[in-house]
């Protein structure tokens, strides 16, 4: 809930709207884990409350630290279902004292993409923007236990789902988790990642300018991109194209496309292509080797065919970066904590 429907809800409770202002500060600022929490309320307002809300949305039933620090979570929904979210390591000596969270958006994929162990696994709902939000507090709640000043700077939409296909959801949880009274996450420090929902990508630009657009466009011709990831029959790359330029347009911001290197199809010529496509497109290009997961016969090229294909694009004077990997030790990857732990 936004801060005014706390607010609202105080009051058709009978209590006064401040409440709601405390409620909201206690459940998204403080994060804490449950009405008794709350001094500032009396043990009458607490019984009556804790009936008329629904606290937390998710439980959580496994962590994960990676050898560099990258945490993974796995919460169980109210319906039993199971998403994962990352914390991804921040380095104090690095002085990038960034805490990113990456959220999940639905249970399960529609898409499909085959490197991909959400996508393989099938479809089964939405979220609900409180169990979108619920994952950055119950991170941020877990984490203070350990050191009382955590606090998420930037939140990717980089988790379970396809966040475009959720929009609603995800813009309201954009809003709360940016609200001045609540997390107060910067909407520029927020990237939405897309498999490509070109008439979303064109919404997007009119109903929020400043969160970042992640396109992950892996490769940059049809045919190949239709077998990789399914949703380009419906949306091929010049329809997928127009949308990002029409982003642009609109917002003057770059877009980051996102690019997972495959043995086998990401070759030198493959590079050309997508320079080429990418050309007079605010672009950088952010290279991740695919994450081989179990059941995906996939694995990545060496390193002289990843310097290759980088080469290829810088020439071509577009930006390009290697993702920094972290937390392949934990089953990091989209999908492959929730396989493995139901696996077992
Ligand atoms: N559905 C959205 C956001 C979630 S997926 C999207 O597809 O953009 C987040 C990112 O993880 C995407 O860029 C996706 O292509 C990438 N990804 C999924 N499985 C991967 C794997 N096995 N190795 C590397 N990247 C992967
Ligand atoms: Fe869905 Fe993204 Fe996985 Fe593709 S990569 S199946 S769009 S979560």
């Amino acid at each position: 809930m936004t801060e005014l429907e706390i607010v609202e809800a105080c009051r058709n409770l009978g209590r006064p709207g401040f409440r709601g202002k405390q409620i909201y500060a206690w459940v998204q600022q403080k994060a804490v884990g449950g009405w008794a929490e709350m001094r500032n309320l009396s043990n009458e307002d607490q019984r009556l409350f804790h009936e008329a809300f629904i606290w937390q949305p998710l439980r959580l039933i496994k962590a994960q630290t990676s050898l560099d620090g990258t945490r993974k979570y796995l919460f169980q929904l109210a319906d039993g279902e199971r998403i994962e979210c990352v914390l991804m390591a921040y380095d104090r000596l690095t002085a990038r004292d960034r805490r990113t969270v990456c959220l999940s958006t639905q249970v399960g994929c529609p898409i499909g993409c085959v490197f991909c162990a959400t996508g393989q696994e099938g479809f089964k709902r939405n979220l609900s923007v409180g169990e979108i939000v619920a994952q950055v507090l119950e991170i941020t709640r877990l984490m203070r236990l350990e050191d009382r000043d955590f606090k998420a700077t930037n939140v990717v939409f980089m988790g379970m789902g396809e966040p475009l296909l959720n929009y609603d959801a995800v813009l309201a949880a954009i809003r709360i988790l940016n609200s001045r009274d609540g997390q107060d996450i910067g909407r520029r420090r927020m990237t939405v990642s897309t498999s490509g929902i070109a008439p979303r990508i064109v919404d997007l630009a009119r109903d929020d300018d400043q969160v970042g657009l992640a396109v992950s466009l892996h490769v940059a011709d049809n045919a190949t991109r239709d077998r990789l990831v399914p949703v380009n029959r419906r949306y091929p790359l010049e329809t997928l194209l127009e949308a990002c330029r029409e982003y642009t347009r609109r917002t003057n911001r770059r877009i980051t496309f996102e690019v997972a290197l495959i043995a086998g199809e990401s070759s030198a010529r493959a590079a050309r292509q997508m320079a080429e496509l990418l050309r007079g497109q605010l672009a950088h290009v952010n290279l991740i080797p695919v994450n081989p997961a179990p059941g995906l016969d996939l694995r990545r090229p060496d390193q002289r065919e990843i310097s290759a294909f980088a080469g290829v694009l810088s020439a071509a004077g577009i930006p390009v970066s290697l993702r920094e990997e972290k937390g392949t030790d934990i089953d990091a990857a989209c999908g492959q904590l929730r396989r493995r732990w139901e696996e077992a």
